[in-house]
């Protein structure tokens, strides 16, 4: 066989880098396959290839015309002929094509031989990755191939402004290609260092880089260099210092002379190395990588092929392409997520039908006004949601958000009865006991005024007159005696009591219910999967309410609970007081414990937040410790302070919280970590250190926790250093009492990552998505919802690289997909 293939295939695979633009050589790709093929014929003499050949209509290719997708398939099928050529081809008739990733280049073809080597091998496959320098690529979580290719730079230089010499100015990022008259050792500041001369046409410059004396021995005479970086005025000249720089070695520029990518490194990983490696990554692997977006949405949303846009992201030609391969990944991302979502939200709804529950409503009005207020209209909206969701026989799935106060509660019952009226169970659950014990006595208060109380135990109470039977309530924690508790489980489990509170451990540990027909969780943001399948397991398929006080941007509310219906009350019960809001400056620190102070004398009481401490919760345990005794010792040495951290036993920790609501406490000392989500209407003062360095949604949930009383109560935020954004966030939250605005103010000064962490929910990691991609989120979502009305369970063969990839990323749904 004496057909060259090379030629061809290099530019067939330039042409796939570039797009499918026919830009891969200048007159076209037609002109060149005409000219190529014509050369080629003479030398076929297999008349099968020579059938294939003709098949291909290379001589008289219409390649112009094709549209992207055509053109795509087409240079596969010519790559594929040319694999085959080179394999001597087809000799026995129906000639075995290598597998895929041989096909192609030559150098690719090298790597696969060694062993089977695919894109989930690990990093060390690759040429110049040794065991050691593996183990630095590990320590970012990049372990195999694909890690590398999605191992994205977190910014990049532009250094593609090229300038003749004589045009540089100083200050900014500029390029230029010099000859090197002469580089050598020189001592700057006492440091050896290296100096060059370097000139062009238009005139020489100075370039010297600091504490890099080997530098000079790269750089010899008469060679040819690229020099990015900025330059500035010494001594009346111009002189480069420490610039980015490459020799033009007739090869394509990875540090200079355009955008060039800069990773995030870890300790012994150099910026060059890092670069150079992933240059050979991309241009070897990239376009390895299987486009798993089905190519209808690739074509309706506008966006690269996935090996373009991997390779973009990398070493991108501009920015418009660079900004373009963004869009495409973070579309990747958005998209993936909110089919799991989705899948798993049809998964709980439909795979089991639950229980249709009939409104009661003679019932419900009876409770109702029995209540000493009435509904707001933001309370009746989500009453009517939820009994519409109740009346259904798919199993009610939702997120209903409401600061702190908005009277959830209130709601979260109705439902409870509900389900105690049809007669089934209920749950509702709180986070920690204390809490659900807040939550039994608030359930008990609504019941006592319509019900009739028959039974009054510590933690069961029985009301009648409202249901056709007397309505059980029960309290089950950790703290009621153990013969008690068993006879309660026994009694729950023979469907005697219609509503348990307790804690999230209700539904996972050792409480069986009769028939579980709703679910109430209340402040926790990760009831998620696994909370819902450990319910399954148990036989129910309850209704499940999760009420949150966090407020949450739609965007994120849609990535992190895509899965959920969304409620929201979004206006508090009249008469609320405002809560006196005031950022102190570090002078004023004196002020605020006098105020302080003085509100403990008129009997009140108060929190402080103890500093932000970035590292462990064990550091961060320890300054709170530090904090209290300085503040028992120097500033309140005469009031009563209590101390509470994350690092305490939760025994511990409901031992304090109990002291300080019974008033034993004047002060409650707290790390940020621990949430104090406790009732305490006799708390008027919260007062925030370091404030700067919380969200302002934190913020607010700490303000939150006062002002549950009658008594006017405060908030006071110390402030040490605050930036210029965090001076804007502190005067925002001062005039700002509406959660939500803060919630969207976050989003938009502190970026999604700070707001909350994907990583902690249990879902896949976003890295090219922000959550400000409101327009690409709503897009991704409506293709994810389009998608499932055709193929729900992705079984068509052109959604087979999909369910892969899906698999992939939701691991956690034991192989749903593959
Ligand atoms: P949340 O759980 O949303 O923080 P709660 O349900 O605990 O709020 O309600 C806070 C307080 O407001 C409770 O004392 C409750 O009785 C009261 N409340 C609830 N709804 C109303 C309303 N519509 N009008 C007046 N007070 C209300
Ligand atoms: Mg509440």
């Amino acid at each position: 066989m004496l057909i060259d293939v090379e030629p061809l295939r290099k530019i067939l695979e330039l042409e796939y880098k570039k797009g499918y633009a026919d830009s891969a050589v200048i007159g076209g790709l037609d002109r060149f396959l005409r000219n190529w093929a014509g050369q080629a014929i003479e030398s076929i003499t297999n008349p099968h290839l020579l059938n294939r050949f003709r098949k291909l209509h290379l001589i008289n290719s219409s390649y112009a015309s094709l549209t992207e997708q055509q053109r795509k398939q087409w240079i596969n099928s010519v790559l594929d002929f040319l694999a085959e050529v080179e394999h001597g081809g087809g000799e026995k008739g129906g000639a075995k094509l290598p597998p895929l990733a041989s096909r192609r280049s030559s150098k690719a073809r090298k790597q696969t031989a060694v062993g089977n080597q695919s894109i989930d091998s690990p990093v060390t496959v690759i040429r110049g990755i040794s065991s050691t320098l593996a183990t630095k690529f590990n320590k970012l979580g990049v372990n195999t191939v694909r890690d590398l290719l999605y191992f994205f730079p977190h910014r990049h230089l532009d250094y593609s402004q090229r300038k003749s010499i004589s045009q540089l100015t100083e200050g900014e990022e500029q390029t230029v290609i010099a000859n090197i008259w002469q580089a050598q050792e020189i001592r700057l500041g006492g440091r050896r260092s290296t100096e060059a001369i370097i000139g062009d046409e238009t005139g020489n410059v100075r370039v010297v880089w600091f504490n890099n004396p080997y530098l000079a021995k790269k750089l010899p005479t008469n060679t040819q260099v690229v020099i990015s970086g900025r330059v500035s005025l010494f001594n009346g000249r111009y002189v480069f210092e420490s610039p980015e720089w490459e020799l033009v070695e007739d090869r394509e520029l990875i540090h200079t002379g355009r955008l060039v990518p800069l990773y995030p490194l870890t300790q012994g990983l150099r910026p060059r190395q890092v670069r150079k490696l992933m240059k050979e990554v991309v241009d070897q692997w990239a376009w390895q990588m299987e486009d798993f977006l089905p190519y209808p949405i690739k074509e309706n949303c506008d966006l690269l092929d996935l090996p373009q846009a991997i390779s973009q992201a990398h070493y991108p030609e501009d920015e418009a392409v660079k900004a373009q391969a963004r869009v495409r990944l973070a579309f990747d991302e958005l998209f993936l997520l909110q089919i799991g979502v989705l899948s798993r939200k049809r998964n709980w709804q439909e795979s089991q039908s639950g229980n249709r529950f009939g409104a009661q409503t003679p019932m419900l009005e009876t409770f109702l006004h029995s209540l000493p207020f009435e509904l707001t209209p933001a309370q009746q909206k989500v009453l009517s949601e939820l009994l519409s969701d109740l009346g259904k026989p798919t199993p009610m799935c939702r997120l209903l958000q409401g600061e702190v106060g908005s009277g959830k509660t209130v709601v979260a019952t109705a439902a409870l009865l509900v389900a105690a009226a049809n007669d089934y169970q209920g749950a509702f659950m709180a986070p920690t006991e204390i809490l659900a014990e807040q939550h039994f006595a608030t359930v008990c208060e609504l019941l006592s005024r319509v019900g009739h109380e028959e039974e009054g135990e510590g933690y069961l109470r029985r009301y009648s007159g409202l249901l056709s039977h007397p309505l059980t309530v029960a309290l089950l924690i950790g703290d009621i005696k153990q013969v008690g508790k068993q006879e309660l489980q026994q009694r729950i489990l023979a469907g005697d009591v219609d509503i348990v509170i307790g804690t999230h451990a209700l539904i996972q540990k050792d409480v069986e219910f009769q028939r579980l027909g709703v679910a109430v969780v209340d402040e926790q943001h990760r009831f998620g999967v696994t909370q819902r399948s450990a319910l399954r397991q148990k036989g129910f398929n309850p209704h499940v309410l999760v009420m949150t006080a966090t407020p949450i941007p739609r965007t994120l509310a849609l990535t992190l609970y895509g899965d959920l219906d969304l409620s929201v009350i979004d206006q508090l019960p009249p008469g609320r007081q405002v809560i006196k809001t005031k950022w102190l400056k570090p002078e004023q620190r004196d002020s605020g414990y006098v105020f302080l102070r003085r509100q403990v004398a008129e009997g009140r009481q108060a929190f402080i937040i103890c500093p932000l401490v970035e590292e462990s919760e064990a550091i961060q345990a320890k300054a709170a410790v530090a904090e209290y005794q300085r503040l028992s010792r120097e500033v309140f040495p005469d009031l009563k302070l209590g101390l509470l951290h994350g690092r305490m036993p939760a025994v511990e920790k409901d031992k304090v919280m109990r002291c300080f609501r019974s008033g034993e406490l004047d002060i409650l000392v707290s790390t940020p970590v621990v949430e104090v989500g406790i009732d305490v209407p006799n708390a008027t003062v919260m007062l925030v250190e370091s404030a700067d360095r919380f969200g302002l949604s934190q913020l607010h949930q700490f303000r939150g926790r006062v002002g549950r009383g009658q008594e006017q109560s405060y908030c006071m935020l110390l402030a040490e250093n605050p930036s210029q954004v965090s001076r804007e966030r502190l005067d925002i939250i001062e005039k700002t009492q509406d959660g939500f605005q803060l919630a969207e103010e976050d989003l938009r000064l502190r970026g999604p990552g700070e707001f909350f962490g994907t990583r902690q929910s249990g879902l896949p990691d976003l890295k090219m998505a922000r959550l400000s991609d409101v327009a690409l989120l709503e897009l991704a979502r409506n293709e994810a919802i389009k998608l499932f009305e055709i193929d729900p369970v992705l079984d068509k063969p052109e959604h087979h690289l999909l369910a892969k990839e899906l698999a992939r990323v939701w691991p956690t749904e034991g192989g749903e997909w593959s």
